[in-house]
């Protein structure tokens, strides 16, 4: 008897015994059904990635525009306001070169993660994507993008309908803005 078993009484049970029949047990397959939802404004940000545009929602008392959008404002504590599209242009706040998957297999030309900054959000709002058409030694903080969409047929109003950042050249700054 170990000491645990002295404190609470009773017949310790081991998986041999569930495996030689020695306890009454039953197994049982839940038929568990999820409906999810992404909510108000998930939702309606998903759907216009799949009309290839950013969206973003404003409060207007502390008139921060936010991406992604949410329909709380946490700083201010009450809802937000107002949709308001976004440009799908950026700047780099931050990124990574990652060598390994998500599913922890290796890669010899890294993934470059990044926090892209999206034009006409509020300083510092952005979402995370990957960066790409660009050498992992090019990549800098600061550096201008652009989003690189999926044809229309092909996206689905997931975030991976933009299949990447690309850098901004010359040329597509002044197209842009
Ligand atoms: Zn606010």
């Amino acid at each position: 008897m170990t000491a645990k078993s002295k404190e609470f009484p009773g017949t310790a049970l081991s998986r041999k015994d569930f495996e030689e029949g020695r306890v009454l047990f039953t197994t049982w397959d839940p038929n568990a059904r999820y409906a999810w939802d992404a909510g108000v404004a998930i939702g309606r940000y998903l759907a216009e990635l799949k009309n290839g545009r950013l969206i973003g929602r404003k409060c207007r008392k502390c008139r921060r525009i936010m991406i992604p959008p949410r329909m709380f404002c946490e700083h201010c504590f009450r809802p937000t306001d107002e949709w308001v599209y976004l440009q799908d242009t950026g700047t780099v706040l931050t990124f990574s070169l990652c060598y390994v998957t998500w599913d922890v297999k290796r890669v010899k030309e890294p993934l470059i993660p990044a926090v892209i900054e999206i034009d006409g959000a509020s300083k510092g709002m952005g979402i995370m994507h990957l960066l790409g058409e660009v050498e992992p030694e090019e990549v800098k903080i600061g550096m201008r993008v652009k989003a690189v969409w999926k044809p229309p047929e092909e996206r689905e109003g997931a975030i991976t309908d933009i299949k990447y950042f690309k850098p901004m050249t010359n040329a597509s700054m002044t197209n842009d803005q």
